[in-house]
C-alpha cells in the first residue's frame, strides 16, 4: 500500500493530524458538496439557503432547508473510515482530528477533541445581525443565555442556558432565544462567514506541529481550511491523501491513495500499525 520507507516514517510519527472533508461521510449516505446533481444539494443555490444574508431575508426558508439537511445527517451512521480514525486515536498517543464536516460522525465513531472547522449542525446559536445591532449608533446588549446581541433589553431573568440547549433543529417556526428573543440558527459556518478564530488556531497548530497529515475526502477548494495540508507539506511533514479523485494536492503529497475512505483507511491503519478495525456499533 505504501512503500517501506513511508510506512516506517508514518509508524514513527509522534503526532498525526487527520484532516477530513465531505468525502469521508459519502459512504455513510451524506452526499458531498460537489455531488450537487443529486440529493441534499440538488436544485438549491447555496447562496439562497446557507448565508447570513439569506437568513436575514427569509429565516424560515433557511431554517426549513437545514431541517431537511439535519434529518439526513441524523439518519447517517459512522462508516469504516470514521471508525479507523477513532481506533488510531485510541491506540496511538497523539492524533488530532480536524474536520470540515458538520455531521458529528467522527464523534459518533468515538473520536475525541475533534476540531470542527465549520461547526456542528446539531448545535444552535443566536443569529447575530450586526447591522441591526449597531443601527442608529446603539450599543448592543449581550444576552446572558445565547451570547447573541439581544433584540430586547428586557431579557427574561428566569431563562437559563438549559432552556436554550433543549431547543432542537426540527420542523416548525424558527425558534427564538428563551431569554432575549433573538432568532436561533444552526451553529455552522455559512458562506461568507469567518471561521471561529480559536478553532482555526487549534487546526493551524496541529498542521504546524504534526509529523504526518492524512488528508481524506476533500476537494480542497474551501479556504482557509484547504491550506492546512499545504501548511504541513511546507514544513516537510509527511502528507498522505486518500480520495477516489485526484486533487491539486495529489501530485505534491508523498503518497496519494486513490479509493473510497471506508476501504482505504482501515487498510492503511492495519498495514502501518497493525490495528484491526473495530466492528460497527449496533
Ligand atoms: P467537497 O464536496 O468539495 O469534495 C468532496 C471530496 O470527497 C471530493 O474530492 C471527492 O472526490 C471526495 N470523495 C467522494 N467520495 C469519497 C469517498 N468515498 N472517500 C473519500 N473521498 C471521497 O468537500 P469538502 O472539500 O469537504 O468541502 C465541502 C464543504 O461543504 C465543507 O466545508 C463541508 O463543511 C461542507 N459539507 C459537509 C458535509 C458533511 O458534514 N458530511 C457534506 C457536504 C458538504
Amino acid at each position: 500500500m505504501l512503500d517501506p520507507a513511508l510506512t516506517r516514517r508514518l509508524r514513527e510519527a509522534g503526532h498525526i493530524a487527520v484532516f477530513t472533508g465531505a468525502g469521508i461521510s459519502a459512504e455513510s449516505g451524506i452526499p458531498t458538496f460537489r455531488d450537487r446533481c443529486e440529493g441534499l444539494w440538488a436544485q438549491v443555490d447555496p447562496m439562497e439557503v446557507a448565508t447570513p444574508w439569506a437568513f436575514r431575508e427569509n429565516p424560515q426558508r433557511v431554517w426549513d432547508w437545514h431541517v431537511h439537511l439535519v434529518e439526513a445527517m441524523r439518519r447517517a451512521r459512522p462508516n469504516a473510515g470514521h471508525r479507523a480514525i477513532a481506533r488510531l486515536q485510541d491506540v496511538l498517543g497523539r492524533v488530532s482530528v480536524i474536520t470540515q464536516n458538520i455531521d458529528n460522525l467522527h464523534q459518533d465513531a468515538g473520536s475525541r477533541g475533534v476540531i470542527e472547522l465549520h461547526g456542528n449542525i446539531h448545535r444552535l446559536k443566536a443569529f447575530v445581525d450586526e447591522e441591526a445591532a449597531f443601527a442608529d449608533g446603539r450599543s448592543p446588549v449581550i444576552c446572558p443565555v445565547c451570547d447573541g446581541y439581544a433584540v430586547h433589553e428586557d431579557c427574561d431573568p428566569f431563562a437559563a442556558k438549559e432552556d436554550l440547549l433543549a431547543i432542537r433543529l426540527q420542523a416548525g417556526p424558527v425558534p427564538r432565544c428563551p431569554c432575549c428573543g433573538a432568532l436561533l440558527r444552526p451553529d455552522i459556518v455559512w458562506f461568507g462567514e469567518p471561521l471561529d478564530p480559536e478553532v482555526f488556531d487549534r487546526a493551524w497548530d496541529a498542521a504546524d506541529t504534526c509529523d504526518a497529515l492524512i488528508c481524506v475526502g476533500s476537494s480542497l477548494v474551501v479556504e482557509p481550511a484547504a491550506s492546512l495540508p499545504y501548511r504541513a507539506l511546507a514544513r516537510n511533514a509527511l502528507v498522505i491523501e486518500v480520495n477516489p479523485q485526484p486533487t491539486q494536492l495529489s501530485d505534491l503529497a508523498q503518497a496519494y491513495l486513490p479509493g473510497p475512505a471506508a476501504v482505504i483507511l482501515p487498510q492503511l491503519v492495519e498495514a502501518v500499525w497493525g490495528i484491526s478495525p473495530s466492528a460497527e456499533k449496533p
